[in-house]
């Protein structure tokens, strides 16, 4: 067995360990699942609110022959006022191989890891990183596209807070692909250009489709939106994916939404029901993208 690892952000992996997560991946869906982390405890420590994200990282723990737990919240003694290090130590004591944890402070999944000694998952921390999220749309991409190289990958909506655009700019600067954010001022900040090389930055969701491989469609954070008053008409009528927008990219271009998607705000059904939604397919992948974070994390591949 090899060492384990923790899996915080993608930011500072380099894109040939990333490339391992989505080789594992392709074998994962490619064969019949093995229990190859048969007997250990996976915790899922839930801080946020989640479906896919929770649900998948369940079943993927569970088709590799692990034994989870499901912490909310809500219903622990976080609401008597535990602290998240205690609260981890806890899970740690009573036999946790694993911990994979939802926070809404970005940095949460760190300070577990600087107290733990087991490897921490991170599922989404604040507005820092959703690492899972990010593997899962690049191997989600390459279903569809031979190489992540020179793609136009354009991503439309809340940019300040998504979690989910860092993990992917990250990601996808690596595999030299050209970046595209697009929003209203107040969720798109000039600085978001120097994320990483290669990102830039358009107001104009019709110049941001133009000649797209992959528009990714995201939501406003109004969890995180702290005050911000946003027009809903205005951002319909200026950010909101609809056909004629989508024609503007490339004939053959790929949508893409993190989910939970608001219908008729950032997206119109028609596009995600459409045959360029590969929407229902990323939430697919995603245990088996999973279960190779599982197996790499635990040490066992
Ligand atoms: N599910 C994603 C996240 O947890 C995106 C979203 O919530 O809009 O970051």
């Amino acid at each position: 067995m090899s060492r384990t690892r923790s899996l915080i952000e993608l930011e500072h992996l380099s894109a040939d360990e990333i490339a391992v997560f989505l080789k594992l991946a392709r074998r994962m869906q490619s064969g019949q699942p093995k229990p190859l982390l048969r007997g250990k405890r996976i915790a899922l420590l839930f801080y946020e609110a989640s479906t896919r994200t929770r649900v998948s990282f369940e079943f993927a723990a569970k088709l590799l022959g692990t034994h989870t737990s499901v912490i909310n919240a809500t219903a622990s003694s976080i609401e008597k006022g535990e602290s998240l290090v205690d609260t981890g130590k806890t899970l740690q004591a009573l036999g946790a191989d694993c911990i994979v944890v939802r926070h809404p402070s970005s940095g949460a999944p760190h300070v577990l890891n600087r107290n733990l000694q087991v490897p921490i998952i991170n599922a989404g921390d604040g507005m820092h990183e959703h690492p899972s999220q990010g593997l899962l749309d690049a191997y989600t991409i390459l279903r569809h596209k031979k190489s992540l190289k020179g793609l136009r990958i354009t991503m439309i909506g809340d940019i300040q807070h998504s979690r989910v655009v860092r993990s992917n700019v990250h990601l996808l600067s690596k595999f030299g692909a050209q970046i595209v954010l697009c929003g209203p001022p107040e969720l798109l900040p000039e600085h978001a250009g120097a994320l990483a090389p290669g990102v830039k930055v358009s107001r104009h969701i019709e110049e941001a489709t133009r000649k797209a491989d992959v528009v990714m469609m995201l939501r406003v954070q109004k969890e995180r939106l702290a005050g911000l008053r946003l027009d809903a008409n205005h951002y319909i009528a200026h950010y909101q994916l609809t056909p004629e927008r989508l024609k503007l990219a490339k004939s053959d271009a790929i949508v893409m939404h993190p989910g939970p998607m608001v219908r008729g705000m950032e997206i119109q059904s028609e596009i995600a029901d459409g045959p360029q939604s590969v929407i229902e397919e990323q939430v697919h992948n995603g245990v088996y993208v999973r279960m190779a974070i599982l197996s790499i994390c635990l040490g066992v591949q």
